[in-house]
C-alpha cells in the first residue's frame, strides 16, 4: 500500500534493527486519513471472507480495526489488556508476551460479544512474532467461533510471525511488509 510505504519512509523511525516507531501516525498520534485508507483497504481485501465481527487487542490496533469495520459494517471488538471493574463475567482470555515491553501480560474479551456463529477478522498494528495475533486466535476458538483472517498493518517479515500463520493456514495480509530495518533504513518487500 503506497500511502503507508511513503509515510513509514517519511515518519517512520528506525529504534534498532528489531523495532519500528510510528508514532507519529499509528501508536501515539493517529492520522486519521490514513486509517480510513487502511480500512478501506483492508475491507477490500476481505470482502468476501464473511466476516461478521472484528478483533484487535487495546490501544494501537483500534484505528485500524474500527475504520475497517465501518467499511465492512461489521462491529469491533478489542481485547482489554486490563481487568475492568465492570468485566465481571467469565472472560476468554489469553497471555501475551510482548514483544515491545518484554513483559507477559493477559489480554481478555467476553464471551457476550463473540458467539460460535461468528466469522472474526483479526487487525493489529503489528505482527513481529506473533504472540498477539496468536493470542487473539486463541479467544476466538475459545468463544467457538471461526477465524476469517488477519489483517496487519505493518508486518516485520524477518521475524517469525507470518512464517507461523502462514504455516497454519490462515490467510494473512499485511498492507506494509518490511524485509528488515538494518543501518536505520527500512526496506520493504515490494
Ligand atoms: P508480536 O506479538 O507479533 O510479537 O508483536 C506484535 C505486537 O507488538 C503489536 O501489537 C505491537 O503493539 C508490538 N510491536 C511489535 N513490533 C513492533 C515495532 O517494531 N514497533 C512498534 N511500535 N510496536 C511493535
Amino acid at each position: 500500500m503506497e500511502a503507508l510505504h511513503k509515510k513509514i519512509r517519511e515518519e517512520g523511525i528506525v529504534l534498532s534493527d528489531q523495532v519500528l516507531k510510528v508514532d507519529a501516525f499509528l501508536n501515539h498520534q493517529i492520522d486519521p486519513v490514513l486509517m480510513q485508507q487502511i480500512g478501506d483497504e483492508f475491507a477490500r481485501l476481505f470482502a468476501d471472507s464473511g466476516v461478521t465481527k472484528i478483533v484487535t487487542i487495546e490501544a494501537s490496533g483500534i484505528a485500524p480495526a474500527v475504520m475497517t469495520g465501518l467499511k465492512l459494517g461489521v462491529p469491533v471488538i478489542f481485547a482489554r489488556k486490563h481487568q475492568s471493574l465492570t468485566l465481571t463475567e467469565n472472560l476468554l482470555s489469553a497471555t501475551v508476551y510482548s514483544f515491545t515491553k518484554q513483559t507477559e501480560s493477559t489480554v481478555a474479551i467476553s464471551p457476550r460479544h463473540l458467539n460460535s456463529s461468528d466469522r472474526v477478522l483479526v487487525i493489529d498494528d503489528f505482527l513481529a512474532n506473533g504472540k498477539a495475533s496468536q493470542a487473539l486466535i486463541s479467544i476466538i476458538k475459545q468463544a467457538g467461533a471461526s477465524v476469517a483472517g488477519l489483517g496487519i498493518v505493518i508486518e516485520k517479515s524477518f521475524q517469525g510471525g507470518r512464517a507461523e500463520l502462514d504455516a497454519q493456514g490462515y490467510h494473512v495480509e499485511s498492507l506494509a511488509r518490511v524485509k528488515s530495518l538494518t543501518d536505520g533504513v527500512v526496506t520493504f518487500i515490494e
